[in-house]
């Protein structure tokens, strides 16, 4: 095991992981929110004109992982995204979607919350994020 593998894995983090890599700065991002804890940033293929997605720094893959010992680190995910998705100009509602699995169509096994709004209604259907 590689020194760098090694500090990701002591951190809670897979060296390997993009999500992972973008919270360790490894990899650029548009970043708009960052705390020991948390990173938010634009999301690289929006969906809607507001999209940006909040993601833990310690490596959890998804909801199915994110057990009770998490419930902190998920509150906080959910208790920044009203100011953010505010600051970002989605001032009059919002949608947080958490994809899980390959049922969820999950494609980046990272936990993350989108957050999607802007200054028209979101589609009602579920069939994209
Ligand atoms: P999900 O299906 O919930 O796993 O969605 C993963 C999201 O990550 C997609 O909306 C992608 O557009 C987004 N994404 C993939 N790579 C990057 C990246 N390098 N920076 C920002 N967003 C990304
Ligand atoms: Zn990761």
């Amino acid at each position: 095991m590689s020194t760098s593998t090694g500090s990701a894995a002591a951190a809670g983090q897979k060296a390997d992981c993009l999500f992972c890599r973008i919270a360790r700065g490894e990899i650029a991002s548009r970043k708009i929110y960052e705390d020991d804890d948390i990173v938010a940033f634009h999301d690289i293929n929006p969906a809607a004109p507001v999209h940006f997605l909040i993601v833990p720094r310690v490596h959890v893959e998804n909801l199915y992982d994110a057990d009770l010992k998490y419930q902190a680190l998920l509150g906080r995910m959910l208790g920044v995204a009203g100011q953010l998705a505010r600051e970002q100009g989605a001032n009059d509602g919002f949608r947080l979607v958490i994809n899980n699995g390959r049922v969820g169509r999950q494609e980046v096994y990272h936990l993350h919350a989108h957050v999607l709004g802007g200054p028209s209604p979101l589609g009602s259907g579920f069939n994209r994020l």
